[in-house]
């Protein structure tokens, strides 16, 4: 394996040169083989021992030169000028067999300049949740950091409770985050902020160069449209992010931080987990405001590259002006795949959407009950039953000679299958318990065809209301 270092490149300003720590007797708990595949590693290593050893940081990987990476953000609307990589370690980048450049970085691994309080570990049970989101997320088709591996590293980590330590390894197309930019434009280090920006077009959107306009309106053009996309993914599968701060936006579209996120149960725009998000900052229908905010935060940090040449105000200013509609055209486009519509019908949409929320009926479910009911009577008559005249005055709406097609599109944006909350958490709870891996493996083999009706799907398909009614999330990763 031949690990490159773009991003040092970049200089000392960027990050602290970092060891990662020792654990004395780590062992392999989840090991990701399509990813080991996509980074043609198979063959790279002699056994389970050697491959917990590197991806705990215990034994440093011959070509890494690992780092931990600066930036500030904005924490629940305050922001914080120094956040930075707490707990983790970037180990370097990798060529995938595309051509494709991966970060890859270890999470739980250690203390860094950036720890504040921080203990700079993390604990098996989120780690486990990481690996198992991510995955999820991958092959319901939304932008998505995934894991490698999860190694448990033999000591204890303490939260609430003690709990056994591990580390993720993480690959994402980069770690640049909204909070990197505003790092140095809080700092006034204009410099090192252009530096940024200069690399980060290199590394995700080289085509902003080919553009007549200023490649930094352009810039912020396509990290506009990036987070458009990927909160409307987040909204057509019901994932709740739960802690969209500016540090936790990756600036190359992809979804980042897995600590307290979880997926709506029954339909409701208010529904939150998280244990820290007292005022619904971060709801499920709140999301797409927030990356608004986001966007606005970025722009802000770009404005400083303004010079006496170009005059990036005014055109920032009208992108993200244009924010709102933008979004709620491709929402609205999302929503109507959802129900197998060619035309636009709003009435239709809100009507529905109101009663899911009179009813509190579940959002996978439902979803997947109108697809079926194209071709089942049985799918007909139960979505009848929840929904009344309002399933007749959708299928008026549909192409009677069509329904194949109609059918084959709404299930491309209609799970069966989602990683549930009571789910999720019952197979971390069995893992901690037995300390094996194979609850996870088995989820894993249903999580990968989400789009499928299939036997072994069935014990994971149930909704989860009840459970949902008292269900809380945590940060403290
Ligand atoms: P997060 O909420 O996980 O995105 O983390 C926010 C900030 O807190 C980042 O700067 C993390 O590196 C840092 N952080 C979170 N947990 C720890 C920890 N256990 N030790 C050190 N830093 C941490
Ligand atoms: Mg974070």
């Amino acid at each position: 394996m031949q690990l490159t270092h773009t991003y040092l490149e970049l200089g000392e300003r960027f990050f602290e040169l970092n060891s990662p720590a020792s654990f004395r007797s780590p062992s392999l708990f989840l090991w990701n083989t399509e990813v080991e595949e996509q980074l043609n590693l198979s063959g790279e290593f002699n056994s389970e021992v050697e491959q917990a050893h590197y991806f705990s940081g215990s034994r440093q990987l011959p070509s890494s030169k690992p780092l931990s990476m600066a930036y500030a953000g904005h924490q629940f609307g305050h922001f914080n000028p120094q956040l930075g990589d707490g707990r983790a370690h970037l180990l370097g980048e990798i060529l995938d067999e595309q051509g494709n450049r991966w970060d890859l970085q270890l999470k739980g691994s250690g203390q860094s300049a950036f720890s504040r309080n921080g203990d700079g570990r993390c604990a098996l049970g989120p780690a486990i949740r990481e690996f198992i989101m991510s995955e999820a997320m991958y092959y319901l088709g939304v932008p998505t950091t995934r894991c490698l591996a999860v190694t448990k590293t033999g000591e204890s980590v303490y939260r609430q409770n003690q709990h056994e330590g591990a580390v993720v390894t993480r690959i994402a197309s980069s770690h640049i985050r909204v909070g990197t930019f505003q790092y140095f434009a809080a700092k006034g280090d204009i410099e090192s902020l252009r530096r940024l920006a200069d690399y980060t077009i290199e590394r995700h959107y080289p085509e902003v160069l080919q553009q007549k306009e200023d490649k930094y309106v352009q810039l912020l053009a396509s990290v506009i449209e990036q987070q458009i996309e990927l909160v409307v993914q987040w909204l057509r599968v019901g994932f709740i992010h739960g802690v969209m701060n500016t540090d936790n936006t990756a600036i190359s579209g992809e979804t980042i931080d897995y600590g307290p996120c979880a997926m709506m149960g029954a339909y409701d725009p208010k529904t939150v987990y998280s244990s820290i998000d007292r005022n619904g900052r971060y709801a499920f229908g709140n999301q797409a405001q927030i990356a608004h905010w986001n966007v606005a935060r970025f722009a802000e940090a770009l404005l400083q590259l303004t010079n006496d040449d170009n005059d990036l105000l005014e055109p920032m200013q009208i992108l993200i002006d244009g924010f709102s509609d933008k979004f709620n055209q491709t929402y609205v486009e999302m929503m109507h795949q959802k129900l197998g519509l060619k035309t636009i019908n709003h009435e239709l949409l809100s009507t529905l959407t109101s009663l899911m929320l009179e009813h509190k009926l579940d959002y996978t479910e439902t979803f997947d009950l109108l697809t079926r009911s194209l071709t089942c009577n049985k799918a007909l008559e139960l979505v009848t039953e929840r929904l009344g005249d309002w399933v007749k005055l959708w299928s008026n709406e549909l192409d009677e000679n069509e329904i194949d097609n109609v059918q084959q599109l709404m299930r491309k944006a209609n799970p069966v299958i989602i990683p549930r909350n009571h789910i999720v958490e019952g197979i971390i709870e069995e893992c901690e318990a037995t300390g094996k891996p194979d609850a996870v493996m088995a989820f894993l083999k249903v999580l990968k065809a989400p789009y499928q009706d299939t036997e072994i799907a069935e014990n994971y398909k149930m909704s989860d209301h009840e459970f949902n009614l008292h269900y809380q999330t945590f940060c403290g990763t």
